[in-house]
This record gives structure tokens, C-alpha cells and sequence, in this order.
């Protein structure tokens, strides 16, 4: 199973679950809609965030430098890794030379994308993931679901089964508050245990020196004011040039997020606190590549909000394991086949480009013509399969042309009630196999042919 559709095969074929995360979802877009709304700015925010975006990525280098002088300035110890390999060692390293062995980690989708908590578990160090979804799915050993909402395919009965097992919680038990106290329980030694916190980085500003981290649970806080280490690790588009941009963003990210007018916890680092350490390492891990991709550039603006995930049609209905790489939805499927192109083909094909992740997007990338651009981009290069290639080859051909389309809809009419039935849904149906066609119906082609409008 490689493509999408194969991987989405199983997610969409149990149809309540589906439907459920579906609604689940569409919930939290109707929350975002509602915020939007109640905004009159709203459209200029979004425009004033998608011009200090494309400013910012204009000159990154420059605020990259400026940031590091100032958090150096702010007593903070700043690293640089170019690819997942580095930023891993990194942090082990620092871990490693102070005799750290219990990290407790709070939401950071940068140190998914390394592969940070096996490289460090491989090394003898307890990861703990804290935010309440990030652990749930830790439990389970699976990475999130969802950049947001890690957990969003798990239904409160599965997590009562979870925590019954891994926690000690009562059989059976599915109440949410039940089950938060034990999380909250369970979490709160590890934070007590903890030697060090590590987290992400919403926002640096180049300005101060500073950044920012939103949680809605308050555990970056715990995790980075109870042990004397912490580490934040920043893909390098995070940075923001002037502090008064982040009024711009944090209205944004909220509101766009899970429909809050505000992200419950927004904590500013300038430094470390008394008597300990803060780091700050900033990656690359191919967003150089990205950047100088003038096309796809735009995809570096992400904020990773995860409204395009819970508007997305595809998304809802496929869940965020069909797409077989940390960030899903539309900026995933862009981000993903940016990075390795033959693994993650299929993925610009995995929307309907009804363009609704566009209009959501807060600072403006327009995902559904860049999922567009990028299947072009694939055609071209071949990467996808010469059956389907060709079918569309032919399409192309015959919706040009009046007497051709006409031509081939007289032969359809007499020809496909008579062709075997395994024929038409066989795996050489160029649609077969990317696409799933609809269940083979009761009824003879015959019989369906003739019920359709003359
Ligand atoms: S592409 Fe836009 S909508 Fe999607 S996660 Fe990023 S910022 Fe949010």
C-alpha cells in the first residue's frame, strides 16, 4: 500500500468512523467560521499575515542573524542543524553531557519530523510527550493524526480502553473528566520527575530575541519552569521580524486553530530562567530546497493551524494516516512530495480543489492551485502511472473535441453494458487503483445505462 487512496481504503471503509471524524471536524471549521466572522479586520489580517510572511521569507537570512544575536544577547544558547540527523544529535548532546535521562516534551511537530523521541528512547533517555493528545497517541505508539488535534481519530472509548490498560483507570469507564484527572494524574509526575523540557517554537522574533509557545493546556509551561533545562527546537520559518507582528498572529493562529479567540496559555521566552539553561536549535531539514522552489515557496508561511485539515472534504473523510507523513491535509500533501517527490506522488492528487483550504488558510497560501501546479509538475515528470497518464491522455483528446466525444459516447452506450463486469473494475482501470470507483452495483450495466438521462 503506498498511495493514498489504498491507505485511505480502510479509514473510509468503516463508514460510521468516518462519518464521525468527518462531523468532528466540520464542528471545529463551523468554531473557526463563527470567530472569523465575528472579526471585522479578519481579511486584513490574513493579508497583513501573508505579506510579513512573504517579506520575512524574502529575507530569512537576515532575520535568522538578527535573532540569533539578540537571543545570545538574551543568554540563550542558540544551535544550528541542517537536516533531522543534526538537530537530533543536538539535543542529545545536551541532554547526554548534563546526565539528563526523563524529558518531558510538550507539542513540537518539528521533532516528529526528525524522529527525535525513538532516537532518543534508542539512547536510554524517557521521552515524555505532555500535551494530552500527544501522549494518548505516544501510548499507543503512533504518531498524531492531526498537527492540532493528535488524537482526533480516537473516539473517548478507545482512550478509556487505553487508559485502563496503560494508566489503571476503571474498565469501561469513557467519561472525558474521568479520564483528563487520570492524564493529568499520570502527567504530573512525570513532570516532578523530569531533568529537562523540550518544546516547540510558534514564533521567534528577531527582534527581541524572544519566541513564543502556544498551548492550551499550560504543559510547556510546567515542562519548562520545573526542571532547569530547556530546549526549543524552531524549523527556521518560525522567525517573525518585529514583536508587534506577533498581535497579527496570535489573532490569527487561535481563531483559525479550533475556533478560540485566544490560545489559553501564550508564553514569551527571553531567556532562561534563574539558575538554569535555554536553547534554541533551528533547523533547516530541506527548507532551504522549499525556499528556492519559487513556485511552492508559499508553503514556508504555514503557521500550521490545521484549519485546512478541518475543511479539507478529502482529509475529513480519509483521516490523517492516509497520507503517510507527519503534517496531512493540503499543506501536507504539498510539503510532503516537496520532500521526497516519487514517495508522496500521490498526495496532490488527494483533493478535490474545491479550493475551501485556500479560503481558510490565515495567512493566505493558496494550497488548492499549488496542489494544482504540483500534479502538473508530477505529469511532467513522469511521476505518476503511465496507465493513468495515458487515460488522460485520451480524455484530454476527446472532452476537446465535439465529434469525439460524441463518437465515444455512442460506443460507450453500446459497448460497456455488454463488457464483463470484472473488465470494467479490474485493477487495469486506470481510476481502479488511485481512486476507488463506487462498489460494484447489483444491477447489469445494461440496466444502469438505460436509467441514465437520454
Ligand atoms: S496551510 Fe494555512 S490553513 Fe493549513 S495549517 Fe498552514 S497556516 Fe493553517
Amino acid at each position: 500500500m503506498t498511495g493514498h487512496a489504498q491507505k485511505a481504503a480502510p479509514f473510509a471503509a468503516n463508514e460510521p468512523r468516518a462519518h464521525w471524524h468527518d462531523q468532528a471536524l466540520w464542528f471545529v471549521r463551523l468554531k473557526r467560521d463563527r470567530q472569523a466572522e465575528s472579526i471585522p479586520e479578519w481579511e486584513a489580517l490574513r493579508e497583513t499575515a501573508s505579506a510579513i510572511k512573504a517579506h520575512t521569507l524574502s529575507r530569512i537570512a537576515d532575520y535568522l542573524e538578527e535573532f540569533e544575536r539578540n537571543a545570545r544577547a538574551n543568554g540563550i544558547q542558540v544551535h544550528w542543524a541542517r537536516d533531522g540527523a543534526e538537530h537530533n544529535a543536538i539535543v542529545h548532546r545536551i541532554l547526554a553531557d548534563r546526565g539528563i535521562t526523563r524529558l518531558v516534551k510538550s507539542k513540537s511537530m518539528l521533532t516528529e519530523e526528525c524522529h527525535l523521541n525513538p532516537y532518543l528512547e534508542g539512547r536510554g533517555i524517557e521521552v515524555t510527550d505532555t500535551d494530552l493528545g500527544e501522549r494518548i497517541v505516544q501510548l499507543r505508539h503512533e504518531p498524531p493524526s492531526h498537527i492540532v488535534l493528535p488524537a482526533i481519530h480516537l473516539k473517548k472509548e478507545d482512550i478509556g480502553e487505553l487508559f485502563h490498560k496503560e494508566l489503571g483507570t476503571e474498565k469501561n469507564a469513557s467519561d472525558p473528566k474521568y479520564l483528563t484527572e487520570a492524564a493529568r494524574a499520570h502527567l504530573r509526575q512525570k513532570f516532578l520527575a523530569a531533568q529537562a523540557g523540550l518544546t516547540g517554537v510558534n514564533f521567534a522574533i528577531a527582534e527581541t530575541g524572544g519566541f513564543v509557545v502556544c498551548t492550551n493546556e499550560g504543559n510547556a509551561d510546567m515542562g519548562t519552569s520545573l526542571p532547569p533545562v530547556h530546549i526549543a527546537c524552531m524549523g527556521f520559518e518560525k522567525i517573525v521580524p518585529r514583536a508587534k507582528d506577533l498581535a497579527i498572529f496570535l489573532r490569527l493562529l487561535a481563531r483559525s486553530a479550533t475556533g478560540q479567540p485566544v490560545t489559553t496559555y501564550t508564553t514569551h521566552f527571553h531567556g532562561p530562567i534563574r539558575g538554569g539553561e535555554l536553547h534554541v536549535v533551528i533547523v533547516d531539514n530541506g527548507r532551504s530546497a522549499i525556499l528556492g522552489n519559487e513556485t511552492f515557496r508559499r508553503s514556508l508561511s504555514c503557521i500550521r493551524c490545521g484549519a485546512c485539515m478541518n475543511t479539507c472534504p478529502v482529509f475529513r473523510r480519509s483521516g490523517g494516516y492516509s497520507y503517510g507523513y507527519i503534517v496531512p491535509g493540503p499543506i501536507g500533501s504539498l510539503l510532503a512530495p516537496l520532500r521526497d517527490p516519487s514517495r508522496f506522488a500521490s498526495l496532490p492528487f488527494a483533493s478535490s480543489l474545491c479550493g475551501s483550504c485556500s479560503d481558510v488558510c490565515p495567512v493566505k497560501i493558496d494550497l488548492h492551485h499549488e496542489l494544482y501546479a504540483f500534479r502538473q509538475e508530477l505529469v511532467q515528470n513522469k511521476a505518476i502511472p503511465f496507465r493513468k497518464r495515458f487515460a488522460v491522455a485520451v480524455m484530454t483528446y476527446v472532452l476537446a473535441r465535439t465529434w469525439a466525444y460524441n463518437l465515444v459516447g455512442k460506443l460507450m452506450r453500446s459497448i460497456v453494458p455488454h463488457l464483463p463486469r470484472a473488465l470494467v473494475y479490474g485493477p487495469w482501470n486506470p481510476w481502479g487503483r488511485q481512486r476507488e470507483l463506487p462498489p460494484m452495483p447489483r444491477q447489469s450495466f445494461r440496466d444502469l445505462v438505460k436509467e441514465e438521462p437520454k
